[in-house]
């Protein structure tokens, strides 16, 4: 079972959806990839952050519910997104990031590989990890961070849980994952090796209550899947574990499957196509506002309700 190949995409929410722009576009030099709207509440915006060619593995996407309550951390909810920049550059992002007044903590070191644990303008907790892994990555010549030092896609996600061996099993037998094993109470799920942007890690936190979705917190991770009939393949077991995976939805730059773990984190499964160039010329992703073709009808309307956002930051 290797239908699974890495974290395709992670969504969180967000607060302001200019302040969210500032900061992963302008200070964490992200590409804006896509400016679209949530398919199941239009009147909120969905910004997508990525590389240059916005590769699967690398996007970043937020839902702004500016007037949603924070969200709380707890079992089972993700708990920290962590992005991966090349091993050498925490110096840099340590002086650039104190330079903006971001929120840090120290620099640690997670199975060899030094790490920032930093947090958003709207407490969305986030780590900058250290890698030489490989990855697809595209560097986008309009960032405010030189090539060499960017954000290269998503490293992992972490999630606490109640019950470890539930979800544990439900990765390995169901999904594919294998057990990496644990440091530091953190316990490694991957695929294909485990590597960067292939890992998600938990930690059992029997006493801990439930975590609560709001401002700052997580939505759902991703996993990226070749296609459609690999997807359905997955799908199949995962209806068999009966985990009440949703019908294969058409998010039109990729199809997916939703479904909880079972210890509650919502996961998504996504194809790798078509991808973002479908409906915008590469070279001005995310300038316009862009709607699935389903709600190009309501345009007018649309545009009216949501506040205005202004260009992406150019350095
Ligand atoms: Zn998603």
């Amino acid at each position: 079972m290797t239908e699974i190949t890495g974290i395709h995409h992670i969504t969180a929410i967000c607060g302001d959806a200019r302040q969210n722009l500032e900061f992963y576009s302008r200070v964490l030099g992200m590409r804006l990839v896509k400016k679209s709207v949530n398919q199941d509440d239009p009147t909120t915006y969905h910004l997508f952050y990525a590389d240059a060619d916005g590769h699967p593995g690398t996007d970043l996407t937020f839902f702004p519910f500016q007037s949603s309550p924070p969200g709380r951390l707890g079992i089972g909810l993700g708990v920290e997104i962590a992005l991966a920049i090349r091993t050498g550059t925490l110096e840099y992002w340590q002086a650039r990031l104190s330079e903006h007044g971001v929120e840090m903590a120290a620099i640690e070191t997670r199975r060899g590989d030094r790490a920032l644990p930093v947090v958003d303008p709207h407490g969305q907790h986030l780590a900058l990890v250290e890698t030489s892994d490989a990855r697809a990555f595209t560097p986008w010549r309009e960032s405010s961070v030189p090539a060499d030092k960017q954000i290269v896609g998503l490293h992992a996600v972490r999630a606490w849980e109640r019950d470890l061996p539930l979800t544990a099993t439900f990765l390995t037998n169901v999904l594919g994952f294998s057990d990496y094993g644990e440091e530091g109470g953190w316990h490694r799920y991957g695929v294909d090796g485990g590597g960067s942007g292939k890992h998600i890690e938990l930690r059992e936190q029997p006493n801990v209550p439930r975590g609560m979705w709001g401002v700052g917190t997580m939505h759902h991770v991703a996993w990226r899947v070749a296609d459609v009939e690999t997807e359905l393949a997955v799908r199949a077991r995962i209806d068999a574990a009966h985990r009440r995976p949703t019908d294969v939805i058409d998010r039109f730059w990729f199809k997916s499957v939703y479904f909880l773990e079972p210890g509650g984190v919502l996961f998504e499964l996504a194809t790798e196509g078509p991808g973002f160039a479908v409906d915008e010329d590469p070279a001005h992703l995310g300038e316009q506002l862009v709607l699935p073709p389903w709600l190009e009808a309501q345009r007018s309307a649309i545009e009216a309700a949501l506040p205005p956002l202004g260009a992406a930051h150019r350095p």
